[in-house]
C-alpha cells in the first residue's frame, strides 16, 4: 500500500510516517496544502491522509478540487478539533474516513485497510516488460533506486505495455498542468532513465515516437 500523507506538524508527521512504514506502508509526505495537492493529483496512491489545518491551501480545499477532477483516491481527514462540524464538511467534500486528533496510529492503519481493502503486508506488485522488473512501491528496476519523477514516469511507460505514452499526458501527470510550457523536462528525464538502463545492460529501451511520445521496447 503507498499513500500520500499531508501534515504540517513534523513531530506527528514523523511519528505517525515511522509506524507506518513499520507495518509496511509506503508514505509520502507532504507537510504544506499546495504540495499535498500537487502529489494527491498523482494516480499512484492507494489512499490519502488528509489534515484539514494547513499552511497554504486547507485539507477540505484539497479535498474538493480533486474529488471536482474525478480523482477517487480514498481519503482520511484528520482533524484537531474534534468537532461535528469539520467531519460533516469533510464528509460532505466527499472524503471517505474522519479521524480526530489525537489519534492512535493502529487505528489509522485500520481505517486504512478497511478503505484500501487488501492487507498491508501484502508483497509488492512488480511490474515486468522484457529483462526489466520493476516495483513502483519501493521505486526500483531490478535494484536500481529511481527518483520520485523517473518512478512515476517509468510507472506510466511499463503500464501502456507496447502503446506510445504521449509526451504532454506525462508532463500533466508528472509535474501538473502548470508545467506544459517546459516540455523539454520530459527529454531530460527520458535521457536519465535510459542512462539507468544502460547501466543494467537491459535490452529494453526507451523509444522516441517523433512527435507522440515515448514507449519500451526490447531490442532485437
Ligand atoms: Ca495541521
Amino acid at each position: 500500500m503507498r499513500i500520500l500523507y499531508v501534515e504540517d506538524e513534523q513531530l506527528l508527521a514523523d511519528a505517525v510516517t515511522h509506524l507506518l512504514k513499520k507495518s509496511g506502508i509506503n508514505v509520502d509526505w507532504a507537510e504544506d496544502g499546495e504540495e499535498g495537492l500537487r502529489l494527491a493529483k498523482k494516480p499512484v496512491y492507494d489512499a490519502i491522509v488528509l489534515d484539514i489545518m494547513l499552511p497554504k491551501m486547507s485539507g477540505l480545499e484539497i479535498l474538493e478540487i480533486i474529488r471536482k477532477q474525478g480523482i477517487k483516491t480514498p481519503v482520511i481527514m484528520l482533524s484537531a478539533l474534534s468537532e461535528v462540524e469539520d467531519k460533516i464538511k469533510g464528509l460532505e467534500s466527499g472524503a471517505d474516513d474522519y479521524l480526530a486528533k489525537p489519534f492512535k496510529t493502529k487505528e489509522l492503519i485500520a481505517r486504512l485497510n478497511a478503505l484500501v481493502r487488501r492487507p498491508a503486508l501484502q508483497e509488492s506488485k512488480l511490474l515486468k516488460f522484457g529483462d526489466l522488473e520493476f516495483d513502483p512501491d519501493s521505486r526500483t528496476v531490478n535494484g536500481i533506486e529511481l527518483t520520485e519523477k523517473e518512478s512515476d514516469i517509468l510507472e506510466m511507460l511499463f503500464k501502456s505495455g507496447d502503446k506510445t505514452v504521449q509526451k504532454d499526458y506525462i508532463l500533466a501527470h508528472v509535474w501538473g498542468a502548470e508545467m506544459l510550457a517546459e516540455d523539454n523536462y520530459v527529454e531530460v528525464y527520458m535521457s536519465y532513465l535510459r542512462k539507468k538502463l544502460r547501466s543494467l545492460k537491459s535490452k529494453v529501451e526507451i523509444k522516441t515516437i517523433r512527435g507522440l511520445g515515448y514507449k519500451l521496447c526490447s531490442k532485437s
